[in-house]
Protein backbone atom coordinates (compact mmCIF):
# COMPACT_ATOMS: atom_id res chain seq x y z
CA UNK A 1 0.00 0.00 0.00
CA UNK A 2 2.82 2.60 0.81
CA UNK A 3 4.90 1.76 -2.20
CA UNK A 4 1.88 2.53 -4.46
CA UNK A 5 0.93 5.46 -2.26
CA UNK A 6 4.59 6.58 -3.16
CA UNK A 7 4.21 5.64 -6.30
CA UNK A 8 1.06 8.23 -6.82
CA UNK A 9 3.51 11.02 -4.90
CA UNK A 10 6.01 10.51 -7.17
CA UNK A 11 3.24 10.35 -10.65
CA UNK A 12 1.84 13.82 -9.21
CA UNK A 13 4.93 15.54 -8.60
CA UNK A 14 6.16 14.64 -11.87
CA UNK A 15 2.60 15.96 -13.07
CA UNK A 16 2.83 19.29 -11.04
CA UNK A 17 6.15 19.66 -12.37
CA UNK A 18 5.05 19.56 -15.85
CA UNK A 19 3.53 23.01 -15.26
CA UNK A 20 5.40 24.02 -11.87
CA UNK A 21 8.95 22.44 -12.44
CA UNK A 22 10.53 22.59 -8.48
CA UNK A 23 14.25 24.56 -9.63
CA UNK A 24 17.14 24.11 -7.94
CA UNK A 25 18.27 26.67 -5.92
CA UNK A 26 22.17 26.83 -6.33
CA UNK A 27 22.25 26.28 -10.52
CA UNK A 28 18.05 26.90 -11.30
CA UNK A 29 18.26 23.37 -13.16
CA UNK A 30 14.82 21.65 -13.19
CA UNK A 31 15.32 19.03 -9.54
CA UNK A 32 14.90 15.27 -9.81
CA UNK A 33 12.42 13.69 -7.69
CA UNK A 34 14.35 12.76 -5.10
CA UNK A 35 16.19 16.02 -4.88
CA UNK A 36 14.87 19.16 -2.40
CA UNK A 37 15.84 22.97 -3.35
CA UNK A 38 19.33 21.85 -4.11
CA UNK A 39 20.54 19.39 -7.12
CA UNK A 40 22.68 16.30 -5.96
CA UNK A 41 25.97 18.43 -7.86
CA UNK A 42 25.17 21.92 -5.90
CA UNK A 43 25.32 19.94 -2.55
CA UNK A 44 28.21 18.27 -3.58
CA UNK A 45 30.23 21.57 -4.51
CA UNK A 46 28.79 23.36 -1.09
CA UNK A 47 31.93 25.10 -0.02
CA UNK A 48 32.27 23.53 3.47
CA UNK A 49 34.76 25.39 5.87
CA UNK A 50 35.53 22.44 7.71
CA UNK A 51 36.48 24.75 10.68
CA UNK A 52 35.04 21.90 13.24
CA UNK A 53 37.88 20.07 12.47
CA UNK A 54 40.55 22.84 13.27
CA UNK A 55 41.27 23.50 17.40
CA UNK A 56 41.52 27.29 17.15
CA UNK A 57 40.08 27.77 14.09
CA UNK A 58 39.94 31.83 12.42
CA UNK A 59 36.15 31.43 14.02
CA UNK A 60 36.99 30.88 17.14
CA UNK A 61 39.88 33.53 17.36
CA UNK A 62 37.26 35.74 16.32
CA UNK A 63 36.00 35.81 20.07
CA UNK A 64 39.83 36.38 22.03
CA UNK A 65 39.56 39.00 24.30
CA UNK A 66 35.86 39.36 24.15
CA UNK A 67 33.88 35.81 25.31
CA UNK A 68 34.53 32.84 26.26
CA UNK A 69 33.72 30.11 23.66
CA UNK A 70 34.66 26.27 24.14
CA UNK A 71 33.95 25.86 20.34
CA UNK A 72 33.08 27.41 17.46
CA UNK A 73 32.55 26.73 13.56
CA UNK A 74 30.42 27.81 10.60
CA UNK A 75 29.25 25.65 7.70
CA UNK A 76 29.69 27.63 4.62
CA UNK A 77 31.66 29.99 2.73
CA UNK A 78 29.95 33.15 2.77
CA UNK A 79 31.89 35.56 0.82
CA UNK A 80 31.86 35.16 -3.19
CA UNK A 81 30.19 31.80 -3.12
CA UNK A 82 26.80 32.24 -5.01
CA UNK A 83 25.20 29.30 -3.86
CA UNK A 84 25.63 30.07 -0.28
CA UNK A 85 24.31 33.54 -1.04
CA UNK A 86 21.15 32.24 -2.92
CA UNK A 87 20.83 29.45 -0.17
CA UNK A 88 20.78 32.40 2.67
CA UNK A 89 18.57 34.79 0.44
CA UNK A 90 15.49 32.14 0.31
CA UNK A 91 15.96 31.01 4.24
CA UNK A 92 16.10 34.42 5.42
CA UNK A 93 13.94 36.46 2.91
CA UNK A 94 11.68 34.35 0.63
CA UNK A 95 10.00 32.06 3.26
CA UNK A 96 11.94 29.12 2.49
CA UNK A 97 12.13 27.99 6.44
CA UNK A 98 12.26 24.46 5.51
CA UNK A 99 15.59 25.08 3.44
CA UNK A 100 17.23 26.19 6.25
CA UNK A 101 16.23 23.10 8.33
CA UNK A 102 17.44 20.81 5.97
CA UNK A 103 20.71 23.02 5.99
CA UNK A 104 20.44 22.23 9.80
CA UNK A 105 20.32 18.55 9.17
CA UNK A 106 23.55 18.54 7.10
CA UNK A 107 25.59 20.87 9.30
CA UNK A 108 24.32 18.54 12.59
CA UNK A 109 25.42 15.01 10.70
CA UNK A 110 28.58 17.16 10.17
CA UNK A 111 29.14 18.25 13.83
CA UNK A 112 27.73 14.89 15.50
CA UNK A 113 31.03 12.75 16.21
CA UNK A 114 32.86 15.94 16.18
CA UNK A 115 34.47 17.83 19.86
CA UNK A 116 30.78 19.54 19.13
CA UNK A 117 29.22 16.06 20.00
CA UNK A 118 30.03 16.74 23.78
CA UNK A 119 27.12 20.01 24.06
CA UNK A 120 24.19 19.02 26.12
CA UNK A 121 21.75 21.48 24.32
CA UNK A 122 21.04 23.83 21.26
CA UNK A 123 19.85 27.92 21.00
CA UNK A 124 18.83 29.55 17.93
CA UNK A 125 19.68 33.40 18.44
CA UNK A 126 16.02 34.57 18.44
CA UNK A 127 14.88 37.67 16.97
CA UNK A 128 13.22 40.89 18.57
CA UNK A 129 9.06 39.73 18.77
CA UNK A 130 8.72 42.84 16.48
CA UNK A 131 10.58 41.53 13.56
CA UNK A 132 9.16 37.50 13.80
CA UNK A 133 6.11 39.08 13.99
CA UNK A 134 7.26 40.79 9.82
CA UNK A 135 8.97 37.75 8.94
CA UNK A 136 6.77 34.96 10.98
CA UNK A 137 9.45 33.01 11.80
CA UNK A 138 12.82 32.97 12.87
CA UNK A 139 15.49 31.38 10.27
CA UNK A 140 18.25 30.87 13.38
CA UNK A 141 15.62 28.39 14.90
CA UNK A 142 14.61 26.34 11.85
CA UNK A 143 18.44 25.83 10.90
CA UNK A 144 18.87 25.13 14.61
CA UNK A 145 15.82 22.53 14.11
CA UNK A 146 17.58 20.69 11.89
CA UNK A 147 20.80 20.22 13.64
CA UNK A 148 19.02 19.25 17.13
CA UNK A 149 17.97 16.44 14.80
CA UNK A 150 20.54 15.06 13.51
CA UNK A 151 23.02 15.88 16.47
CA UNK A 152 20.05 14.15 18.65
CA UNK A 153 20.16 17.42 21.26
CA UNK A 154 17.39 18.90 22.93
CA UNK A 155 16.80 22.69 21.32
CA UNK A 156 15.73 25.12 23.59
CA UNK A 157 14.10 28.22 22.64
CA UNK A 158 13.04 29.60 25.44
CA UNK A 159 15.31 30.81 27.52
CA UNK A 160 16.80 33.85 25.66
CA UNK A 161 14.80 36.48 24.20
CA UNK A 162 15.66 39.92 22.41
CA UNK A 163 14.85 42.91 24.18
CA UNK A 164 16.48 45.87 21.97
CA UNK A 165 15.31 45.58 17.86
CA UNK A 166 18.26 48.04 16.41
CA UNK A 167 21.79 48.35 18.29
CA UNK A 168 22.98 51.56 17.21
CA UNK A 169 25.99 50.53 15.32
CA UNK A 170 29.38 52.89 16.29
CA UNK A 171 32.52 53.05 14.52
CA UNK A 172 33.96 54.04 17.82
CA UNK A 173 35.91 51.48 18.49
CA UNK A 174 35.75 47.92 20.97
CA UNK A 175 34.72 49.12 23.89
CA UNK A 176 31.84 51.28 22.82
CA UNK A 177 30.58 48.73 21.02
CA UNK A 178 30.57 46.29 23.58
CA UNK A 179 28.59 49.00 25.48
CA UNK A 180 25.93 48.70 23.05
CA UNK A 181 26.18 44.96 22.60
CA UNK A 182 25.49 45.01 26.49
CA UNK A 183 21.60 44.68 27.48
CA UNK A 184 20.45 43.69 23.91
CA UNK A 185 19.63 40.55 24.58
CA UNK A 186 17.96 38.80 27.87
CA UNK A 187 18.00 35.78 29.87
CA UNK A 188 14.52 33.73 31.45
CA UNK A 189 13.85 30.39 32.50
CA UNK A 190 17.58 29.98 33.64
CA UNK A 191 17.22 27.07 35.59
CA UNK A 192 17.00 24.94 32.53
CA UNK A 193 20.62 25.57 31.17
CA UNK A 194 22.40 25.47 34.49
CA UNK A 195 25.36 23.77 34.37
CA UNK A 196 24.42 22.68 30.97
CA UNK A 197 27.36 23.41 27.55
CA UNK A 198 25.36 25.36 25.29
CA UNK A 199 25.47 25.47 21.64
CA UNK A 200 24.27 29.13 20.22
CA UNK A 201 23.32 28.67 16.52
CA UNK A 202 22.83 32.02 14.21
CA UNK A 203 22.23 32.18 10.13
CA UNK A 204 25.14 34.33 9.44
CA UNK A 205 28.21 35.17 11.49
CA UNK A 206 30.47 38.42 10.56
CA UNK A 207 32.13 40.84 13.26
CA UNK A 208 30.51 38.31 15.82
CA UNK A 209 29.26 40.79 17.81
CA UNK A 210 25.07 39.83 18.01
CA UNK A 211 26.20 36.28 18.99
CA UNK A 212 28.80 38.38 21.62
CA UNK A 213 25.47 39.71 22.78
CA UNK A 214 23.79 36.62 23.15
CA UNK A 215 26.57 35.23 25.47
CA UNK A 216 26.60 37.95 27.47
CA UNK A 217 23.48 37.08 29.94
CA UNK A 218 24.26 33.36 29.39
CA UNK A 219 27.71 33.50 30.84
CA UNK A 220 26.04 34.77 34.15
CA UNK A 221 24.11 31.60 34.22
CA UNK A 222 25.96 28.80 37.28
CA UNK A 223 28.15 26.48 35.31
CA UNK A 224 27.26 27.69 31.82
CA UNK A 225 29.17 26.82 28.51
CA UNK A 226 29.03 28.01 25.41
CA UNK A 227 29.97 26.75 21.56
CA UNK A 228 29.04 28.55 18.36
CA UNK A 229 27.40 27.47 15.18
CA UNK A 230 26.43 29.46 12.27
CA UNK A 231 25.64 28.43 8.93
CA UNK A 232 27.76 30.66 6.55
CA UNK A 233 30.65 33.02 7.42
CA UNK A 234 32.06 36.44 6.22
CA UNK A 235 35.68 35.88 6.28
ZN1 LIG B 1 21.95 22.82 -8.74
Amino acid sequence: MSSLKNGLTGVLHDFTGLFYPNLCIGCGKILRRNEKQLCLNCLMQLPLTNYHLIDENTIEKRFYGKAEVQCATTFLYFEKEIVTQKLLHAIKYRGQKELGEQMGTLFGLQLKNSRFDKIDAIIPVPLHPNKFKVRGYNQSEWIAKGMALTMMKPLISNVLKRIVENPTQTKKGVFERWENTAGIFESENTELIENKHLLLVDDVLTTGATLEACIIPLQKIKGVKISIAALATVI
